[in-house]
């Protein structure tokens, strides 16, 4: 079922300096653009807070590689190869060991996929031009993000390490439940009485990576929590929560401290809590968890003996299939996709299926990479919307005492469930195209890259 190509960086020497760089860049796109995270047209009317692409670059001895988070919904896969390619034009550092991460704000620009490609057509065929893209996001975004990367690997220097794990269960919960009706539903609503129990867990592992300099001044966090971005809504440009967990710290550590977030595997994790009647905001939620980080912060573990080292596969894994029937039937219903005319559900696969035509081919590739820090500490980055059983799969397998899981990276392949959640169905599973198993080969595949890394670190 899979075809497995793996690729090592070279071995660093753990006698030399570990050395890191950051810098940030705006990405926030010309207003009037149209904005991502529904089924419809909705147009922006301004901004927020600004969109912003993090880079977090690492060296030591002639291993280099490069994390970048973007507020944005997914990252496209035009983006990540323009970006990634530049990248590594620039800068040297090797494609596979260049991570581009997108942190989920459904108040970002809409700027690739089937949804993309019906409104901007259809807005060239009756007016001639489309009038909400005054520029090619991807090309323009990966000039910027490439930039970002360039930045931070020019001011490179010595830093330490320190590393840990928070916990906050107050914040996450799952949101597919099984119903009175049977079956599972997701999103069945607040204090609905026909809810049974939820069909899955959370993860309340915040995994922290903090970066100081030589001289033991704090510079930089990473950290990783599994809650969906969608707490903002509206029109306006936003990063969602994460933009307040950055003030907050930066608050705390100075403005020249960079606070990056990365999405831990959150595919059927949101910000709902059914028992309740009210929902937090962004802003409740961002300070909330900057709290919790602030205080696992003080309790983090000292890295002693860096060693940086990439492993990177790419897993080939079925897609769905459907008949010409049914394609030329999501055609013509991909009109109505902006409308309420056809049940949401219908929406999503109309929508999920002209997505698959996109990626002209019977397999995907997923691509997995592993970065390992030091012996004790790696970060894993995925792509797609990955269920937080599969994250919690990985943890559980790693040899590491501490592995992040970063999801969304370089390409943007819709959800990716679990194989019992195929059998249970709802949202997820429609709005997916790998075929039920290519989640569970995602997870083999990333303990194996661990494996191999901790035994040559
Ligand atoms: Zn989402």
């Amino acid at each position: 079922m899979t075809a497995l190509v793996c690729l090592a960086s070279c071995p660093c020497s753990a006698t030399d300096d570990f050395l890191s760089g950051t810098a940030v860049v705006d990405i926030t796109p010309p207003g009037g653009y149209r904005m991502s995270g529904y089924f419809m047209e909705r147009l922006n009317t301004g901004v927020r807070d600004p969109l912003k692409a993090k880079a977090l670059v690492f060296s030591q001895g002639k291993v280099r590689a490069a994390l970048v988070f973007c507020d944005l919904i997914g990252i496209g896969p035009g983006l990540s190869r323009a970006a990634r390619t530049k990248i590594t034009a620039k800068t040297g550092i090797p494609l596979e060991n260049i991570a581009i991460a997108a942190t989920h704000s459904h108040t970002g620009p809409l700027y690739f996929g089937a949804l993309r490609e019906h409104f901007h057509k259809g807005a060239v065929a009756s007016k001639g031009k489309d009038p909400h893209e005054d520029l090619d996001y991807s090309v323009w975004a990966a000039g910027k993000i490439a930039e970002a990367v360039i930045e931070a690997a020019r001011t490179a220097a010595p830093v330490r390490i320190r590393h840990g794990v928070a916990s906050e269960g107050r914040l996450s919960f799952n949101r597919r439940f099984h119903m009175k009706e049977g079956g599972v539903r997701f999103n069945p609503g607040q204090l609905n009485p026909a809810i049974v129990r939820t069909a899955g867990p959370i993860d309340p592992a915040v995994g922290i990576i903090e970066f100081l300099s030589a001289g033991g001044t704090p510079r930089a966090s990473l950290a990783v929590f599994a809650l969906h971005l969608d707490t903002v809504g509206g029109t306006e440009y936003s990063a969602d929560y994460p933009r307040y967990l950055s003030d907050e710290l930066r608050g705390a550590f100075g403005k020249e401290y960079t606070s990056f977030f990365g999405a831990g595997t959150c595919g059927d994790i949101n910000h709902i809590d059914v028992t309740v009647k009210g929902r937090r905001s962004a802003g409740e939620i961002g300070k909330l968890l900057a709290g919790t980080v602030r205080g696992g912060i003080e309790k983090l573990a000292a890295v002693k003996r860096p060693s940086l080292a990439v492993r990177r596969a790419e897993v080939e894994v079925p897609l769905q299939r459907y008949s010409k029937e049914e394609i030329e039937k999501a055609r013509r219903d991909m009109e109505l996709v902006g409308s309420n005319k056809l049940p949401f559900l219908h929406r999503v696969k109309a929508y999920k299926i002209m997505a698959l035509q996109l990626r002209k081919s019977e397999t995907i590739s997923l691509e997995v990479q592993a970065f390992r820090l030091s012996p004790e500490l790696a970060i894993v980055t995925l792509p797609g919307e990955v269920f937080v059983e599969l994250g919690l799969a990985i943890k559980k397998g790693s040899p590491f005492s501490n592995t992040l899981v970063v999801e969304l990276v370089n390409d943007a392949p819709g959800y990716i469930p679990t194989r019992k959640a195929f059998t249970e169905g709802s949202y997820e599973t429609v709005n997916s195209r790998v075929r039920t198993g290519g989640g569970e080969t995602m997870v083999e595949t990333a303990i194996g890259l661990l494996k191999a890394l901790k035994k040559d670190g």
